[in-house]
């Protein structure tokens, strides 16, 4: 205020950076944002919101913001400011080029989960009708798409089953690969209030499932009745101990078995788990974790009246993510904790879209709706909508498009909101597929590192400068308003809208709502949904359709979406990333409160004064063991290379264990990584690399 003087207007809208989806107040003065306050009448925060949502903003008007379309034929040339026409024609010219000299298949693109519905619904639009094939994906594909693997097998379809609310009557909490503290701080708060007892009940109980010691193990009132520290990469392992115990000591929920699963898969799982190699005692030299303390936290959920389970990617970035997505659900089922307030599934989405643009559409074998592109009733929908055929075969995934660019048989990309050479494991072999690719189009804020090897430069627009919707962790779908005039000139929709006529296609949509009724109309689950609707009511969580007028807080209730619950067994299998003497300890990774992601936003807005530079984090005997002290700078090197970090010595993680934070780009996080991936998705392993960390004299 002091700086830009008193809001002369304000607008209602949703945070960009967390799944949380907090709503706050826009206070303007002019074009200029004065201040954000977080709005009481929020359903998802209640008035409450952290340093991210408050403070993270000023990227808005940063002064590396592009405003003006770029192309260049080669990317050693010097990029060329040229108008909307000539940028946009020249990349739908490149596409048909492209497509008419190496195939159909050679194109594709990547959506973000920063952006809203309506322009991830648009992306996958102009793939599958435009460019005629199913190659598109999202940045989820490398943080929740085992989220979608795992709960479409056991429940259904791909959606946390409680809403935010439904934490106030759960009686056991348990956290299993995630850090609410810091990456969903305002959940947490509600998370926390009922950990410390409200409403004149006892505290519900904690369970921490985490290599590493997370703040909310113990914080002011709150102590965790078990923190369970397991290797990395053992959380099947840990999963299958805990079914073994309910199972063997007879506390599954036969009566809830019966009614609502299928009773024969549950007896071959049963039988599974039961075996005596999966007693806690016989995987206590695999998880590390203590057998009693084990089996203590499996009876305490199995017995805990209302049970809860939250993950994060500490679950799914793993290459058993899906399968451990899957053994959190059958311990939900086994102990009959699906279905009613208080207990449930429920993955904390990183991304503010994660939630929202999977159910539009963009993985390359889905439809809006979670409907596979191979289900010819789903296909005919669309194509009687669009006026074109739908590929029946799965287009390529990000890791399979940038194979097949390293293989010269794909050749451009439109990727919009995601910097896949900062944020996808393996980094040296993305630049070499965006290399060998004829023409990269990147759709961004920001020239970010992916444009390096871009030819065309299309600005984009942050969430104050759209309308639109996003879709929470929770399922819940909220308004994001246009506050400021897009400095660029035009929204993302806009941009994708202008690509699509520019390659022929004859879309007319005036504003996103037009877009969200395509969107009702084509997804049963969103059937309900429209501009008009969220206005009045605030937000929806879906499904809303005729079976659901007002939205489904919880899921699941009287049957599972798929009808019975399905057990699936998941074999522990270990990762392919070993250590040995070269590489002997196991690095993981996790994010601060203030800044998100790799940073691209938050390093621009004062939120910077909290946290400089990320550090490694090393358990006290690994340090002395390499003569290593508090703030020293070290070579953390993995069998995909090496970078340079300053090292913090804390009994926060185990002996063997090292853990960094990967928000400012000097900390090349993912020139470490490894290339292992999930089994069933290839969601990336980040969360486990074989490294080594010795003394250096620094960058
Ligand atoms: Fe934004 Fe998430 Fe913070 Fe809420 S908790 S203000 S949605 S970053």
């Amino acid at each position: 205020v002091a700086e830009i003087g008193l809001p002369d207007r304000t607008e209602i809208t949703t945070c960009a950076y967390c799944g949380v989806g907090c709503t706050f107040r826009a206070e303007m003065r002019g074009e200029q944002l004065v201040r954000m306050v977080p709005w009481k009448d929020g359903k998802a925060n209640r008035g409450h919101s952290c340093v991210k949502g408050r403070f993270a903003w000023g990227y808005a008007n940063h002064k590396d913001r592009i405003t003006q379309p770029m192309i260049r034929r080669n990317i050693d040339e010097p990029w060329k400011e040229v108008s909307w026409d000539e940028a946009l024609s020249y990349a739908a010219n490149e596409i048909k080029r492209i497509q008419s000299e190496y195939g159909r298949n050679s194109v594709g693109g990547i959506t973000s989960s920063r952006c809203t519905n309506e322009e991830t619904f648009l992306i996958q639009k102009l793939i599958r009708a435009g460019f005629g094939n199913n190659n598109v994906d999202t940045c989820a594909r490398v943080c929740h798409s085992p989220t979608g693997y795992g709960l479409a097998k056991t429940f259904g379809t791909s959606a946390g089953t409680q809403d935010f609310d439904s934490v106030e009557q759960s009686d056991v909490i348990m956290v299993i690969g995630a850090n609410p503290t810091d990456g969903h701080p305002v959940f947490a708060s509600r998370m926390k209030r009922r950990l410390r007892g409200i409403d004149n009940r006892p505290p519900a109980k904690l369970i921490v499932i985490d290599p590493r010691r997370i703040d909310l193990v113990k914080s002011p009132h709150i102590e965790a009745e078990y923190h369970l520290p397991l290797q990395p990469g053992t959380n099947v392992a840990v999963l299958t101990a805990m079914a073994h115990v309910i199972v063997t000591e007879g506390l599954a929920d036969e009566e809830f078995i019966r009614e609502r699963c299928d009773w024969d898969e549950y007896m071959e799982w049963a039988a599974f788990v039961s075996d005596d190699r999966h007693a806690p005692e016989n995987l206590e030299p695999v998880t590390k974790v203590i057998a009693k303390d084990l089996r203590e936290a499996a009876r305490l959920f199995a017995t805990g009246n209302n049970s809860a389970i939250y993950y994060g990617l500490g679950v799914t970035e793993h290459s058993q993510g899906s399968s451990t997505v899957m053994a959190i659900a059958n311990l939900a089922m086994a102990t009959g904790n699906i279905g009613r307030e208080g207990v449930g599934v429920n993955p904390l989405r990183g991304q503010n879209n994660v939630q929202g643009a999977c159910d539009m559409g963009s993985f390359p074998h889905e439809l809006s709706g979670y409907r596979h592109v191979s289900d010819a009733s789903a296909r005919a929908l669309f194509e009687a909508d669009w006026g074109v055929a739908i590929d029946p075969e799965p287009g390529l995934r990000i890791p399979n498009m940038l194979d097949a660019a390293v293989d010269g048989e794909f050749k451009a990309l439109y990727v919009q909101g995601e910097d896949i050479l900062q944020s996808d494991p393996n980094t040296k072999h993305v630049s070499a597929g965006l290399a060998a690719m004829e023409c990269v189009i990147v759709h961004d804020l920001f020239l970010n590192e992916t444009a390096n090897y871009a030819h065309v430069f299309l600005p984009g627009s942050t969430f104050l400068e759209k309308d639109g919707t996003f879709t929470n962790a929770e399922r819940r779908i909220q308004l994001v308003n246009k506050v400021m005039t897009p400095i660029s000139g035009m929204e993302d929709w806009e941009v994708t809208q202008a690509l699509a006529n520019a390659m022929g296609l004859e879309w007319d949509y005036r504003h996103p709502s037009e877009i969200m009724d395509e969107i009702a109309r084509l997804t049963p689950t969103f059937a309900g949904v429209n501009f008009d609707k969220l206005r009045e009511e605030g937000s929806l969580q879906w499904p809303v359709n005729d079976g659901a007028p007002d939205g489904s807080p919880v899921m699941h209730v009287d049957s599972f979406v798929r009808g019975k619950g399905r057990f699936v067994v998941a074999d522990y299998v270990p990762t392919d990333e070993k250590t040995g003497p070269r590489f002997p300890l196991l690095l993981t990774t996790g994010r601060i409160l203030s800044h998100y992601n790799v940073g691209a936003q938050t390093r621009r807005t004062k939120n910077t004064v909290w946290h400089k530079e990320d550090v490694l984090e090393m358990h006290p005997s690994d340090a002395e063991n390499r003569g290593l002290h508090d703030g020293d700078w070290t070579k953390l090197s993995s069998r995909s290379g090496e970078t340079t970090l300053k090292i913090q010595i804390t009994d926060r993680v185990a002996p063997g264990v090292v853990y960094t934070t990967f928000h400012h780009p000097a900390t090349q996080a993912n020139v470490v990584t490894t290339e292992h991936s999930d089994w069933a998705t290839n969601c990336p392993e980040y969360k486990v690399t074989a490294v080594q960390v010795s003394a250096s004299n620094g960058p």
